[in-house]
């Protein structure tokens, strides 16, 4: 038997990765790696600086004052640790899903963050969600799978989940921002979003919950 194992989930933003990974992590006894939280702490420093996400040699000057941590609570959530402060709840602002898009696109930060997301896989059996962990960062996996729906599905279920969480913003514009958010991580040069070649593609658009991780579980299970 190995001693730890590792299963990769990609795909683009709202497709359900998260919420699904967390709880798959929950029933197979894995560590639930959020990847996407890594980048956006990143982001998030390059705001509060004031600095341009989009400016390649500005956030990379940055990378050396940044001291990032994922630490895992009681609650069962990974926080995240930016230069000695929980910043778990501010990287979820809305406005940083695209610094963290822009940033991601720079290929220093991801060299950046590239050890972080693998001592974790080579010291945990993890479920890990991102955009390039079957193909970049865990090329070894044991299973990878490709989550997708549709755009309008994915703008859907961010605008529940916001409202869910208070901070309420309209549909159109959701729609819009994934867009341009898929836009981005699909086009750009270093780590595009796309499926590996081995990985299994599932498509959850129209699926409860409870369909969608059900299909996981067995996909996963077959190929443990
Ligand atoms: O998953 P989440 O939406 O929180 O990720 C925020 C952004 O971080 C994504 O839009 C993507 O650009 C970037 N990202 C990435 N590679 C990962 C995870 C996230 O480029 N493995």
């Amino acid at each position: 038997m190995k001693e730890h194992y590792a299963v990769a989930i990609d795909g683009p933003s709202g497709a359900g990765k998260s919420t699904l990974a967390r709880a798959l992590a929950k029933e197979l006894g894995f560590v639930y790696v959020d990847t996407g939280a890594i980048y956006r702490s990143v982001g998030y420093y390059a705001y509060q600086r004031g600095i341009d996400p989009a400016d390649g040699a500005a956030v990379e000057a940055l990378l050396p004052e940044i001291q990032l941590e994922m630490v895992y609570r009681e609650d069962g959530l990974q926080h995240m640790i930016l230069n000695g402060e929980d910043v778990t709840k501010e990287i979820r602002l809305p406005e940083i899903s695209m610094y963290a898009s822009r940033v991601s696109a720079i290929p220093a930060v991801r060299a950046f963050l590239m050890d972080m997301q693998r001592d974790m896989a080579r010291t945990h059996s993890v479920i890990m969600d991102g955009r390039d962990i079957g193909t970049v960062v865990l090329p070894q996996a044991d299973v990878k799978l490709f989550l997708t729906a549709s755009a309008e599905d994915r703008a859907r279920r961010r605008c529940l989940e916001l409202e869910e969480r208070g901070t309420p913003e309209p549909y159109e514009k959701l729609l819009e921002e994934m867009q341009e958010r898929d836009r981005n991580d699909a086009s750009r040069s270093a780590a595009p979003l796309r499926p590996a070649e081995d990985a299994v593609i599932l498509d959850t658009t129209g699926n409860t919950f409870q369909q969608s991780f059900d299909l996981l579980l067995q996909t996963i299970k077959e190929r443990l």
